[in-house]
């Protein structure tokens, strides 16, 4: 009998270097912890990479959604569309400010929001009925930004693109041009996050980006406690150098320097790691082509990010418990968001998003993660098709 793998191999893990702890034990002797100039860095850096003006780092994705939908003016009483297949944060954001969330169902053939569906419900209603658009760029594909942006403008809606799968991940536009997740050209707003399964890891962190300077000034703002510091934003003006001025109700969501040192060693391989999930990806599709029953989601997209490789069995019980027996930590993404308990009270129930729910019934994320080994995941492989094989 073979030796199964020792540590588990779950679903998706950190890639901590040498070069990444020096760079956090530089920022622990220096003389900032929080807000010092390697938040301003790793903004600067990642407003580059993902070719946005502005970035505007904070505590955690959720975070970033939650002052998201704030800046973008969400209020009770207003409705925001998302997908049923995505974490339950993306879907949360708009409760946190009093809204009401609307699902529409998703391809089957992608696992996205289907844009079809989207248009339905939209026509469905009169103009100004929905006021917001949260597409997810689920396991790493990006969402048809351009289709998305051209059905919120004709309905009147802003888009909060949730890209916490896709950093580094693009769709082909209609020239023919690469379009990355997050550049701040078609979302009104993208958010990031740095939890250690994210293809950047900081703990805990989140990034917002966008090409509008006042929506990105007054995110900054919101995330420090709508306090206004500086000459040009103070509403009274010489009240000394001490002066600071809260203008409104915001959070404290900053991050630390430490952690951010910790993101711009983590971005500077960011490259390195894409690279790498696309290569464990393309291995999957290929083995998992020449053997029945198993069906990949979304194979051999371009600009696909990875940062979930998701395939679908009909004994999807059978095969989690089966790989959990073999240490393989496979896991499930995810629960449909309508079918939690928490939006069943609201209304919602099982049969309201059948792409959604047959999706759930099957899918399942195998490891996929930087440091995964060949040797790894020819083993994740085999325990696949032994399983497959017994039928
Ligand atoms: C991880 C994740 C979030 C939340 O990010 P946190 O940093 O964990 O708060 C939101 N949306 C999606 C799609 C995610 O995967």
């Amino acid at each position: 009998m073979p030796t199964l793998p020792t540590p588990l191999l779950p679903y998706g893990r950190q890639h901590i270097s040498e070069a990444d702890i020096a760079a956090v034990v530089d920022t622990l002797r220096s003389d900032f912890l929080t807000q010092g100039p390697r938040v301003t860095e790793f903004e600067t850096r990642f407003a580059a990479y993902v070719g946005a003006r502005h970035a505007v780092a904070v505590s955690n994705g959720t975070a970033a959604l939650h002052l998201c939908a704030l800046a973008l003016g969400v209020q009770p009483g207003q409705r925001v569309i998302t997908t049923p297949i995505t974490f339950a944060a993306s879907a949360n954001c708009v409760r946190y400010c009093g809204g009401e969330v609307h699902f529409a169902d998703i391809d089957p053939a992608t696992g996205l929001l289907d844009l079809a569906r989207v248009r339905a419900l939209l026509e469905a209603h009169p103009r100004g009925h929905f006021t917001g658009l949260i597409p997810v760029d689920f396991a790493g594909l990006a969402v048809d930004m351009e289709a998305a942006r051209a059905l919120a403008d004709e309905f009147g809606l802003w888009i909060i693109e949730d890209a916490c799968h896709a950093p580094g991940g693009f769709f082909v536009d209609s020239q023919g041009k690469p379009r990355y997740c997050g550049s701040g050209q078609l979302a009104d707003l993208a958010i990031f996050s740095f939890h250690p399964v994210k293809h950047i890891a900081t703990g805990e962190g989140g990034m917002i980006t966008t090409n509008d300077d006042a929506l990105a000034r007054h995110l900054r703002r919101l995330r420090t406690h709508g306090i206004e510091r500086e000459g040009t934003g103070l509403l009274r003006q010489d009240e000394g150098g001490w002066y600071m001025e809260m203008q409104e109700l915001g959070y404290n969501y900053r991050i630390s320097d430490i952690l951010c040192a910790l993101g711009i060693s983590q971005l500077s391989r960011a490259d390195e790691g894409l690279a790498r999930r696309r290569a464990l990806a393309a291995t999957y599709d290929a083995a998992f082509a020449a053997m029945g029953g198993v069906e990949v989601l979304a194979p051999g997209q371009p600009g696909h990010a990875y940062h979930l490789y998701v395939i679908q069995v009909e004994n999807r019980r059978g095969l989690y418990d089966y790989l959990r027996t073999q240490n393989i930590l496979a896991q499930v993404h995810y629960v449909p968001v309508h079918r939690m308990p928490y939006y069943e009270k609201l209304g919602w129930q099982a049969g309201d998003f059948p792409h959604a729910e047959a999706y759930y019934a099957r899918c399942l994320s195998l490891p996929l993660y930087p440091t995964l080994t060949d040797e790894e995941q020819a083993f994740v492989i085999n325990c696949v098709r032994e399983f497959q094989a017994r039928g």
